[in-house]
């Protein structure tokens, strides 16, 4: 028997599966694999800063409940499992900020659906994870508690906007997390911090209880250390609820029933538009090297073209803002969280609540939004983003005639450093460039590790599945991690 300290070391290095196998065979505990979590957060997020919030006495009542649950034969995929939130997840009872000043001191009153799910899964909620503000961001510096650091590298940017819910994963400070993608938000951190993000079809998780960005756009997903675990997180959040009347009524499949191993015959989609000269060599590296394991796997690769993939970026920064503009006339010093002191008019409290409460960025978009939407320009922006927007579905269903699904980088570049581009808007946008079109279409994608970049940093590689193709991205990422070994590298820290 290893000495006690050498048991609670590895805890928190193992995945979802392997954990439930040992809460199963009465090996360890929900509350000894919660503890050690906690042990894990106290002495490395200090240097990570992924959490906003943890939260050690509810997650050690629900371990408790889990193991008495797991004492009565009663242990479900999730029971017993520590789970992060990203802080957007409108939670019972805990604070809740969107890493912004302006719901600093917001406890909500009610549960949202996908955490709602999570506990009555089991799940241990064991805090709130860091993000840029209001999910607006690229990199988790826009958070107003302060930017996320990259566990590959303290220096760098871990992605955004669910920064801490990928470096989390990649500190081993959560077992699997939960985040949002509204334009690659999940994805793109995932494949910054060497972990598996999956975002799903638009429908596929209710928004009930999450914050909403752009209504449209957002949608719910996982986050873990590999695609096993990632199609149990689905598992457990998918599916139809009356609160969301966008969540779609469609039979949940059994999503770990998918992961085959067997992707022979499966058609790729190689988009033109994505493997542009200017991709950083690293990333183009670990995309060819893909392309060949899976050639060798006996995927057939098929050369397509998504014609308006140029213009999704500007797009999207239209109809997101524009949705933002509006979501977020809400916060006004009335109803949630902050309110400015001292103001001499009703008006004037809601203008020095928004002055005071809102970051830069998110002040940003408010007003491209409100601009795009105002009389005169409505028709010249929003409305053309609208039609723009129909244009690049389109071209994404035409393409889903010939391939099961397309394969591409997640993002341009790994990770940079911190501060490298916030003084410069347009080049944090940029980083989205190959995320924002699934959003845009409404469909699936999952960005899973493929590779390391010269200085240490890891590198994910994009699928993008049709609408409600879940189980093929995920068939097909897991016997990709089947053939490969990147996702079992582990960030030193
Ligand atoms: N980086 C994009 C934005 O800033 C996407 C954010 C997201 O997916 N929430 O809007």
């Amino acid at each position: 028997m290893p000495p006690q300290t050498e048991i609670l070391m590895e805890l928190h290095d193992l995945t979802i599966h392997e954990l439930h196998d040992r809460l199963k065979r009465k090996e360890v505990s929900s509350v000894e694999a919660t503890r050690a979590l906690l042990a894990r957060i106290e002495a490395v997020d200090p240097k990570v800063n992924a959490y906003i919030t943890v939260t050690p006495e509810e997650a050690l009542a629900a371990a408790q409940d889990a193991d008495r649950r797991i004492a009565a034969g009663d242990i479900a995929p999730l029971t017993g499992i520590p789970i992060g939130l990203k802080d957007i997840f409108v939670t019972k009872g805990i604070r809740t900020t969107c890493a912004s000043r302006i719901l600093g001191n917001f406890v909500p009153p009610y549960d949202g659906t996908a955490v709602a799910r999570l506990k009555e899964a089991g799940a241990v909620i064991v805090g709130k994870l860091n993000q840029d503000e209001f999910a607006m961001g690229s990199s988790g510096e826009s958070s107003a508690f302060g930017p996320t650091r990259n566990p590959w590298n303290l220096e760098c940017i871990p992605g955004g906007s669910s920064s801490g819910s990928a470096a989390a994963i990649a500190a081993r400070t959560a077992t699997a997390t939960l985040g949002t993608d509204t334009g690659g938000s999940i994805r793109q951190p995932a494949s910054h911090c060497g972990c598996v993000g999956l975002r799903p079809t638009y429908g596929r998780v209710s928004r009930y209880g999450v914050i909403a960005y752009a209504s449209s756009l957002d949608q719910v997903g996982p986050l873990t250390r590999d695609v096993t675990d990632c199609a149990l997180m689905l598992q457990a959040v998918a599916g139809h609820d009356p609160l969301d009347s966008t969540s779609v009524d469609l039979p949940v499949p059994d999503y770990t029933k998918a992961l085959t191993g067997d992707v022979k015959g499966l058609r790729l989609g190689l988009p033109k538009e994505y493997y542009i000269a200017g991709l950083d060599p690293d990333v183009k590296m670990a995309l060819d090297e893909a392309i060949e394991t899976y050639r060798g796997l006996g995927v057939e690769f098929i050369d397509i073209s998504l014609p308006h993939t140029d213009y999704a970026v500007a797009t999207y920064y239209l109809v997101a803002t524009a949705e933002a503009s509006s979501n977020l006339a809400r916060y006004e010093g009335v109803r949630f969280g902050h309110r400015a002191e001292g103001a001499a008019s009703l008006i004037d409290m809601f203008r020095k609540t928004r002055a005071e409460g809102f970051g830069a960025e998110v002040k940003r978009r408010i007003m491209l939004g409100t601009y795009a939407l105002s009389s005169g320009y409505y028709d010249a922006y929003y409305l053309k983003a609208q039609k723009v927007r129909t244009l690049i579905m389109q071209d994404f269903l035409k393409a889903f005639e010939t391939v099961d699904a397309i394969l591409t980088p997640v993002a341009p570049t790994p990770a940079f450093r911190i501060g490298e581009k916030t003084r410069d808007p347009l080049q944090m946008y940029l980083s989205d460039i190959f995320t924002i079109p699934v959003n845009l279409a409404g469909t699936c994608a999952v960005s899973v590790p493929a590779g390391m970049s010269g200085n240490g940093l890891p590198i994910g590689l994009q699928l993008i599945g049709r609408p409600f193709g879940e189980e093929t991205i995920l068939r097909a990422a897991h016997a990709f991690e089947q053939a490969t070994a990147w996702h079992q590298r582990k960030a030193q820290i």
